[in-house]
């Protein structure tokens, strides 16, 4: 018999809720229809369901549906907003601010406005992981056209002080962009109430299907837009090109309806076990870190380093746990993680570092059975270390010479 696997890599993507599986069915065969094309039924009934859609999405984030622009998820609306942004108000100035522990799709989307010769301030953020306000007020410029920060991140689940920031970018004439992927379904996440201009998030981090994502643009006070980076047929009112997903935008809908249900039971019920789970592991183990803050963070997410113990090593001593590692998670690279370098932890606590993020399907059960397993693998793994035991001689690590070869 296989061994039943626990999901808690909810960060990575969800499961697809059934109810949303139900609702989009109709829309592969049944209901075939282009939401663009205008002269018959099969299209006006696409284009009634992208709408209903739209207007799900719009409701959970409390904004207009006209300011949703349908993508294909996170990585490209993050690609929108900021190359958009950046040819849409080149005359107003070409310096853009962001964080060091962005996603690679803001940070990678940096790198290449900066080859188109943009200039990009890549702040650090404080050990707790959240920026310092002060900083980011220095690094403001009379060129600065926007600043992109996310509401929470992924490896750590930590939440910026996103009303201050607004503050700072209203203040100051600057667009804000955020990549809300992470928060939006989850937490309350209303851009109009903290002055963002520009958001991305995607359907399926939030229990939806693969492949659809969406950008809110401002449409009023200030007049957003943002310069295509597909060229078309024109739709998402100019700013995105190409046949809409109609499946998909109806499951992205029917997610954000439950979400918004759902929100408050999900919330108290993961952060419960969230808590459960890492009280077990760091009453019944020494030396367990929680990575960046605790007060500002996720409910359902906790990022863990085990000292001297190496996270990839840990997670292969069980198989029925799906998380991730602070190493590895980018390409096959077995660097410690840039999220985790950026909050200032030495390389050992970087390398030995798990994330666990748990979802909608997850039960208690779940949590006891990985509770019990990482208790196994981390004594496991610290009986068999030389490094461990040393530490526990109360040897001084930092003053031992290892040799060389
Ligand atoms: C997952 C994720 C993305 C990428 O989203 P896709 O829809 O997979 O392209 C971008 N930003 C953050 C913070 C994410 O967690």
């Amino acid at each position: 018999m296989s061994v039943r696997q626990i999901y808690l890599d909810n960060n990575s993507t969800t499961p697809v809720d059934p109810r949303v599986v139900d609702t989009m069915v109709p829309y592969f065969h049944e209901i075939p229809g282009n939401a663009a094309s205008r002269t018959h039924p099969f299209g006006w009934k696409a284009e009634e369901a992208v709408d209903y859609g739209r207007e799900q999405i719009a409701n959970l984030i409390g904004v207009d549906s006209k300011e949703i622009i349908f993508t294909s998820g996170a990585t490209e609306s993050d690609n929108l907003a900021l190359k958009g942004a950046f040819e849409m108000y080149s005359r107003k100035g070409d310096h853009i601010i962001t964080l060091q522990t962005e996603h690679k799709a803001v940070l990678d989307s940096c790198k290449k406005i900066e080859k188109l010769g943009g200039k990009v301030t890549y702040l650090e953020v404080e050990r707790n992981g959240i920026v310092d306000l002060n900083k980011l007020r220095e690094a403001i410029t009379d060129k600065t056209i926007l600043i992109s920060i996310m509401w929470a991140n992924n490896e750590t689940g930590v939440i910026q002080p996103m009303k201050e920031i607004g503050e700072i970018c209203a203040e100051k004439g600057i667009l804000f962009m955020s990549d809300a992927t992470q928060a939006v379904g989850k937490i309350p996440v209303n851009p109009k109430e903290v002055g963002i201009h520009l958001m991305a998030f995607t359907s399926h981090k939030m229990y939806g299907p693969k492949g659809v994502g969406a950008l809110f643009v401002n449409r009023k006070n200030p007049r957003v837009k943002v310069t295509s980076q597909m060229d078309g047929g024109g739709h998402e009112r100019g700013m995105r090109s190409g046949t809409l997903n109609v499946p998909g935008i109806v499951g992205f809908g029917k997610a954000a309806e439950l979400c918004g249900q759902d929100m408050v039971k999900d919330t108290q019920r993961l952060s419960a076990l969230r808590d459960k789970l890492e009280n077990n592991l760091m009453t019944n183990l020494e030396e367990v870190y929680i990575n960046g803050s605790v007060d500002h963070r996720m409910p359902h997410v906790t990022n863990l380093s085990f000292k001297h113990v190496e996270g990839e090593g840990l997670m292969m001593t069980f198989n029925n746990i799906a998380v991730s590692s602070g190493s590895a998670c980018t390409s096959a690279s077995l660097e410690p993680s840039y999220v985790l370098m950026a909050l200032g932890l030495g390389d050992d606590l970087a390398h030995s570092s798990i994330r666990f993020s748990l979802g909608r399907f997850n039960t208690e059960e779940d949590i006891d059975l990985a509770a019990d397993s990482l208790l196994k693998g981390v004594n496991h793994m610290r009986d068999l270390s030389p490094i461990w035991e040393m530490y526990k001689e109360g040897i001084d690590l930092e003053s031992v010479v290892w040799s060389e070869h």
